[in-house]
């Protein structure tokens, strides 16, 4: 069994990839070929990707944080405008606002589906907001109708951070949409931790042809479409032609025909991933549901069909016992366990603190969320056995605490 690399003797992980002979058998595939870079694996994988969520465009990037930076420049958010994040979120989320010079404005989540609250961003909205960055946290689709609905009204735009949501569905139970079709663009990640890996990775779904030229262009140091176009024949590989001609100062972000291929396999086994992981929450919930005090994820939810990123319980509100989720996580961590602090809001954290985004924000429910949330070790091929293990655990700390 793979270790925490940060504590040798764990021995149950909070996280795995699942790689089968087929992901290998395709990543050797490309090895044996000339082209590494900027060929037909990335080309499938990204009109694979475009396919599976509806829409006509995906452009496939270096991580999810990239693909946030290129989302946000593509939508020409820059200096001087407000972005509306969740601060119950990966750091990436607020990095890539100010990395474009923009300010993230910090606006409080739902404490059922810990995701934007609508009421919060209608209130956070100003005259100088341009967009609303929703993040569909843990796998649960955030509430879309209404913040399409913000967005239509106040002319803003709206950016998905499906990054742990891939193959998420949201609304009418008849005819429920995969989340990341409903923003006007949306990023995916592809980290080893997500339900689908590259290894590093991430993706940018579009709608509009030119937003999809745009992220190409940044992608690829600001190469013109003309100068991608050479790209798509093999042949163009030895032409230096187009390939030295810039249009604008763009980044490399280009994701590697190896991860490309890895992904396009693991993106044909989503539907079997993501019934792996919603079984092994289904076990934990039957596991874990006589545990006093502890609140779990909810399995269902209106409007919505979750896929299973991590499995997070909350542990039992205790005002003058803060420390009480920080001693769960050491005495798992005893026992081999490894469990995850998800997540340290980003407005508290050293590097956001002192930032007056962070001064601003009034988030009695993110903090206190923030403090009692607890990941357990979850993984496609986590077994029953492990599960006990985690849960018996989490019950010995709790009653003995
Ligand atoms: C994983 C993740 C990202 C992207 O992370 P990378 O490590 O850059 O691929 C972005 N947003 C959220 C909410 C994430 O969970």
């Amino acid at each position: 069994m793979a270790n925490n690399f940060e504590n040798p003797s764990l021995n149950i992980d909070l996280s795995a990839p699942d790689i089968t002979d087929t992901e290998i058998a395709a990543v050797a595939a490309v090895l044996r070929t000339p082209r590494l870079s900027l060929g037909l694996e990335l080309d499938a994988f990204e009109r694979e990707l475009a396919a599976y969520h509806s829409l006509p465009h995906a452009v496939a990037v270096s991580s999810g944080t990239a693909a946030l930076h290129l989302a946000l420049l593509t939508l020409g958010i820059g200096e001087g405008d407000e972005v509306i994040v969740p601060s119950f979120a990966f750091i990436a989320v607020a990095n890539a606002v100010l990395q474009v010079r923009a300010t993230p404005v910090f606006a409080e989540i739902d404490a059922v589906t810990l995701n934007l609250d609508p009421a919060a961003v209608e209130r956070a909205i100003t005259p100088r907001t341009r967009a609303i960055l929703v993040v569909h946290t843990f796998g649960v689709p955030a509430e879309l109708d209404a913040l399409q609905r913000f967005a239509r009204h106040h002319a803003l735009v709206l950016i998905e951070d499906a990054c742990e949501a891939i193959g998420a569905r949201f609304g009418d139970p008849a005819d429920p949409r995969r989340v990341g079709s409903f923003g006007d663009l949306a990023v995916l990640g592809f980290y080893p931790n997500k339900q689908l890996t590259t290894g590093e990775g991430g993706a940018v779904l579009a709608r509009d042809p030119a937003h999809a030229d745009r992220l190409r262009s940044l992608r690829n140091q600001g190469r013109g479409p003309e100068q991608q176009a050479f790209l798509d024949g093999l042949e163009g590989r030895t032409s230096t032609a187009g390939w030295l001609n810039h249009t604008e100062v763009g980044f490399n972000y280009r994701l590697s025909e190896i991860a490309c291929a890895l992904g396009r396999v693991q993106l044909a086994r989503i539907d079997e991933i993501l019934a792996l992981r919603r079984a092994a929450a289904e076990r934990y919930h039957a596991l874990l549901s006589g545990i006093p005090d502890l609140e779990l994820p909810p399995l269902v939810l209106p409007h919505r069909i979750i896929s299973w990123f991590v499995y997070v319980v909350r542990l039992p509100q205790l005002p003058h016992d803060a420390g009480l989720r920080d001693r769960v996580h050491a005495i798992l961590a005893d026992q081999g366990i490894a469990t995850g602090r998800y997540f340290a809001p980003i407005h508290l954290q050293p590097a956001w603190r002192n930032r007056p985004s962070a001064a601003n924000a009034y988030l009695p429910i993110t903090e206190d969320l923030a403090r009692r949330t607890l990941a357990l070790p979850f993984f496609n091929r986590i077994t029953l056995h492990q599960q006990e293990q985690v849960a018996a655990a989490l019950r010995r700390a709790l009653a003995d605490d």
